[in-house]
């Protein structure tokens, strides 16, 4: 007689974007509302999932070494179920199965929702084997039964939409698309997304409010090119300005509406929701309607992240960014105008092919000019099947690193700076929860995205409240709540 087997239990690890974030979120809710368990390590699962990044060889490395050492799990409890999702699973598809034997499962970026069936299908075969479970899962005439699925499915980007919500989460992240059709020459994310496809307002509205209902106040938007949200789906029209509008800031200079705005517009007036943030833009199609839009919507947040790439022209075109560094700043200057004191984050890759030292120099004195609030910089790292990946003039590894440190410096001086010019001042913090690196403190986010660290009763969690700011480092802001 085989056991019968308790709770299946599930760990998740996500590495990567918010977007795979929020994707593993709703497998996590597709597998709880089948009886699953959550759990916090791989040691105690019997299904054992990681959610894939591919943009930088460092991601996927990561990825390979972990499901690599899980292993030892698979000696020891041979039923464990092992399974890698997300853009690595969809690059690599089935050759991922014969570079690691204890993998049993691989599902692409247009497949989450179907996770769920495919692990209890592989969690009872796997007991079968192990006379845990019914035998009859046992499929004797495959005897390493495995499942791969990366195909295209039309719909796809409407099947991100629950989310397995913590008790008092403040905030949560919404899918509003999938894909990208911009073909930057670095990068690999039109090949593991596939093309554009946008959800319905609609949609989108329905899933905040049911967040909104749950207790959540502040929603990101999420998309590859977020702001070209529906511009194969869905009309632009005339502008008006909503009733909801800030009028006292509103200055409005665009004749039409894009999707993407009338969708702020939309989620906008969800009563309930106090902060909107979305991520991450591309600076082709940050049109006017949506610069009118962060003047008279009071709810979007007070930061806008606008990947910049590189500050050398010769370099953005390489990269097929169809932007020049002159537009770029004439946006960054159009921003500041439409609300001013907005924090600004970018992106920046070091060491693309062909970045000489006078490209650099061009990226390092535009960081120093535009004066960011943050920024995120990256070393190039070949994707394959990318035309980057085999332009000549690829940049050695010491040159990368050299570049990398030299702009770290620069944009942390500048991080330090803007923190400091908050201290002795009050801000707003939508309280998150414990603080990451002292679990006895409390973290929140300002609108403009700054983190700020305090002491506070636990049942403050999920609240808005002012914040006196005592000093700043350069990484977050600290300080006691005030009434
Ligand atoms: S806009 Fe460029 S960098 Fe961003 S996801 Fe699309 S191809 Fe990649």
């Amino acid at each position: 007689m085989y056991r019968s087997r308790a709770v299946p239990k599930f760990f998740i690890k996500t590495y990567g974007c918010q977007m795979n974030e929020r994707d593993s979120e709703q497998v996590a809710h597709s597998l709880i509302a089948r009886g699953y368990e959550r759990v916090d390590s791989e040691v105690e699962a019997d299904v054992v999932l990681l959610n894939t990044c591919s943009v930088r060889d460092m991601a996927e490395q990561k990825a390979l070494g972990k499901m690599g050492m899980l292993s030892r799990i698979s000696k020891n409890r041979p039923e464990t179920v092992f399974g890698f999702l997300g853009c690595m699973a969809q690059a690599r598809g089935a050759e991922l199965l014969k570079e690691i034997p204890h993998l049993d499962l691989v599902v692409g970026t247009q497949k989450f929702h179907r996770v769920a069936d495919y692990v209890d299908d592989l969690v009872l075969y796997k007991g079968a084997v192990a006379g845990i479970s019914d035998p009859s899962y046992r499929r004797m005439d495959d005897p390493r039964y495995s499942i791969v699925d990366v195909e295209e499915e039309a719909g796809s980007q409407s099947t991100i939409r629950e989310q397995a919500l913590a008790p008092r989460q403040a905030t949560a992240f919404v899918s509003i698309m999938q894909g990208c059709n911009m073909h930057c020459t670095f990068c690999i994310v039109p090949r593991t997304r596939g093309a554009e496809r946008s959800r319905t307002i609609a949609e989108v509205v329905s899933e905040v409010r049911a967040l909104v209902t749950h207790g959540v106040k502040e929603v990101t938007l999420l998309g590859q090119i977020v702001n070209l949200y529906g511009r194969h789906e869905f009309p632009w029209v005339s502008a008006r300005v909503p009733q909801n509008a800030d009028l006292s800031t509103q200055n409005v200079c665009a004749t039409r509406k894009s999707p993407f705005v009338q969708l702020l517009e939309a989620v906008s007036a969800i009563d309930g929701l106090e902060r909107l943030r979305f991520t991450s833009p591309h600076p082709i199609g940050f049109r006017d309607d949506l610069i009118d839009a962060i003047s008279y919507l009071p709810k979007l947040a007070q930061h806008v992240h606008l990947p910049l790439q590189s500050g050398s022209n010769r370099i953005l075109k390489a990269m097929h960014r169809a932007y020049t560094v002159e537009k770029y700043t004439q946006l960054v200057d159009k921003i500041r105008a439409a609300r001013p004191g907005i924090a600004l984050t970018t992106d920046i890759i070091v060491g693309f092919p062909g970045e000489t030292d006078s490209d650099y120099k061009a990226t390092r004195n535009l960081v120093e000019h535009l004066h960011f609030d943050n920024a995120f910089v990256f070393r190039y790292s070949a994707r394959r099947e990318t035309p980057a990946a085999t332009m000549p003039d690829q940049i050695d590894a010491a040159t990368k690193e050299e570049r990398n440190q030299d702009l770290l410096e620069i944009i942390n001086a500048a991080t330090r700076r803007a923190n400091e010019k908050v201290v002795g001042t009050r801000v707003e913090v939508l309280c998150e929860g414990p603080s990451k690196t002292n679990a006895a403190r409390l973290m929140g986010r300002t609108s403009a995205n700054k983190v700020v660290v305090f002491e506070a009763a636990r049942d403050r969690v999920g609240e808005i409240f002012d914040v006196a700011i005592a000093r700043a480092n350069g990484f977050s802001l600290y300080g006691h709540p005030v009434d």
